[in-house]
Parts: structure tokens; sequence; C-alpha cells
């Protein structure tokens, strides 16, 4: 059976809002009491959603809540970031049931990288003892073509160059395949699942061995005409800065990223080894916070730029150098507040993502719950 566009904006709200009644949905929506109704009883009795506990709504009346039902579907993500690689089956709720992580070089090694992952997929699979999944969604910290079926490049990788992952993904694994970069994945588990469920205007920037952001504009994923749109870990910060896997020369990502802190940091102790940085940081170690605080004036930089050009209502900073080193955090703040148009930064919030390591992960389970739920749609 299929739904209609207002069916399933009817079961985001239930989505968003785990737990809601039918009243509430209909403030929510803005669909009349009859409608909410007769679409509510239409998702049920599909098994979309299910019917909770009753709660006093202080009147003596009791209203029911609705939840997603999550028997309906199952679904398997994968995230391809520049380190790690990692893969969950969820059920419709998003919890995941069976997680897997291990280092991308594991595949960069093969001649063939789709083969091996679809080769490790199959054993992850067989081992959570799931032989079929109702639809796959693929996030990757990289350059996807427009028809979102094959990956062009991955800059910080050497062999996930015109990969047809889409294709070798839907074959091998009979199910649906979705493909997008991850910041904007990282922005769909945001606003679907996390703080940004009434945002419009917000970006998700996720800084741990690359920095990746997710720009919405309007409610809409910013994508720009060759898919490239919110490459931030891209952007020049150093003109005389050193050569990036990308060819570019000065990228963020060459500052920012926690491999390129460590060796900031190894460089300006003038010691051959002067341990990790994360534990020189903790009994705040003057060089451990110089380099933190070059960081978060570099990240500070890049995002006053892209504030002045989108004007977004939220900033959302998540990754291991965002929660490791907070001091990063408070710097990117202060640049923010210094470097962006005093009048963009009215209101402005930066705030911690929602998901800390599982926000990559999520964003992938969650394009392939809502893309699927999109083909269902009636023509
Ligand atoms: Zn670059």
């Amino acid at each position: 059976m299929t739904l209609s566009s207002t069916d399933i904006s009817v079961l985001t709200s239930i989505q968003q809002n785990d737990g809601i009644s039918r009243k509430a949905l209909a403030e929510k929506t803005g669909l009349s009491q009859a409608s909410i109704t007769k679409i509510t009883h239409k998702l049920v009795s599909e098994a979309y959603i299910r019917e909770g506990e009753r709660i006093g709504n202080g009147l003596g009346r009791k209203e029911v809540l609705l939840y997603p039902n999550p028997h309906k579907f199952k679904f398997l993500g994968i995230d391809i970031g520049g380190y790690r690689v990692r893969m969950a089956l969820a059920d419709y709720r998003y919890e995941l049931t069976h997680y897997e992580q291990f280092p991308v070089d594991e595949l960069e090694q093969q001649e063939d990288v789709l083969q091996e992952l679809m080769a490790r997929i199959a054993a992850f699979l067989e081992a959570a003892g799931a032989p079929a999944v109702d639809a796959i969604g693929v996030s990757v910290t990289g350059i996807i073509d427009m028809e979102k079926r094959r990956i062009l490049n991955i800059p910080n990788l050497n062999r996930w160059n015109d990969v047809n992952i889409v294709e070798g993904l839907s074959k091998r694994f009979e199910a649906p395949v979705y493909l997008e970069e991850s910041g904007r994945t990282m922005a769909f588990a945001e606003k679907l699942l996390g703080k940004a469920k009434e945002a419009a205007d917000f970006i998700v920037v996720h800084i741990a061995y690359g920095v990746v952001a997710g720009i919405f504009i309007n409610g809409q994923p910013l994508r720009g005409v060759n898919n490239v749109g919110g490459l931030l870990g891209h952007i020049t910060v150093d003109e005389k800065g050193i050569r990036c896997r990308c060819g570019n020369y000065g990228c963020l990502e060459n500052i920012v990223t926690f491999p390129m802190l460590e060796g900031r940091y190894r460089n300006m102790s003038g010691t051959a080894n002067p341990g990790p940085l994360p534990e020189a940081y903790r009994i705040n170690d003057k060089t451990a916070l110089d380099v933190c605080l070059e960081a978060g004036k570099s990240i500070g930089i890049a995002l006053s730029n892209v504030i002045n050009l989108f004007n977004p209502e939220i900033i959302y900073l998540g990754g291991p150098v965002m929660e490791q080193f907070p001091i990063i955090f408070e710097e990117v703040r202060r640049t923010v507040l210094l470097r962006a148009n005093r009048f963009a930064t009215v209101g402005l919030k930066l705030e911690a993502s929602s998901f800390g390591d599982r926000q990559g992960i999520l964003g992938a389970l969650t394009l392939a719950g809502a893309s699927y739920l999109e083909s269902r749609m009636e023509p």
C-alpha cells in the first residue's frame, strides 16, 4: 500500500515525537482531528505505528500515545569515514540492534574496495542473523555523483575513485540502496531524531579524522549543482598552508583534524616524543592549549564565512576533536562572535550535536529510512 505525502508527514512527526497523542499530532501538523484520526488508523492497521499507553489530559479524558512500530522495518547503515567504516542494523525506531566498526585501511589494502566491503557486510549480516534488510543507507565522507549512485572520490583515501556502490550493494543484498555525503546524513539525523527537529536553517559540523558539514537552508539540504555543497573541510583557511590530499593548499582539514592536531603538538613541543595531546591538554600544558586555540580560531574563521553566507539559526558541533578539547568549542564561539557579521550572530546558537560518535551511523540509517519511506509514496 502506498503512502500519501500527508501520511508521510504524519509518520515523520510521530518519529520525531516518539510517544505523541492524536491531539498533539493535529497541533504539530496543522491537520484537522478528523484527518489525523483517519491517517493514524491507516498507519496503525498497516503496522507503521503502534498505540502505547494512555495518559490523562487533565480533564479526566485519556489520550493514547503513538509510536513508530520498531518491527516494521530493518535498516542497514554503512558509514564510510576517512578513518573508520561503521556498520549497524537498526529497527524502525532507529534503535541499533547490531554494530561493528573497523579501520578503513583494511579495505584500502585490497585491490577491489567494493568487493571487500561487500564481503564484510555479508559477514556482518550473517553474524547478526539478518539475511534480509528493507533498505540500506550509505554515507561517505567524499564526493558522490548527481544521481547519488557512485562515489566519485574520497579526498583522504586512494582507492575510492568512481566506485559504483549503489549497483553493487543493491544486486548483492537485494534491497534498495541510498547514497549520500556524510555531512548531509549527519544533518538528516539531527533533523529527524536530534535537536534540529524544529530548525529550518542549521549546520552540523563533525570533526574527527576529517571535517564534514551538512547545511540545511529553508528546511532543505544544500547540495549545489555538482553535489559538492557543504565541503567545509576543504575551504582555504591558510593560503600559505601545506598541500592537502584534495590538491588544494591550507585546507581547514589540514589544521584541525585529530592527526593534524597531534602533529602540530609534536612540532611545537620541541621534544621527540611529547606524549599524546589529550593527556597534555588535561594537565593544562601550555603548548597543548595553544594548539587547540589555533584550531578553534581556524574553525571559527571558516564558520564565520559560512555564517555570513547562510545566516543559520544554529550550528551543531560534534566529533572527538570537539568533545575531547572543550577549549576549541569556546575559541570557535569567541572567533565567530568577533568575525561573523554582528547581525548574523544575533540569537545564533552554537551547540553540541546530539549523537557524538554515533552521528555518522545514525545519519546512514536515517537516510535509509527516510528515503525508503519516500519510495513508497504514491506517484
Ligand atoms: Zn583539501
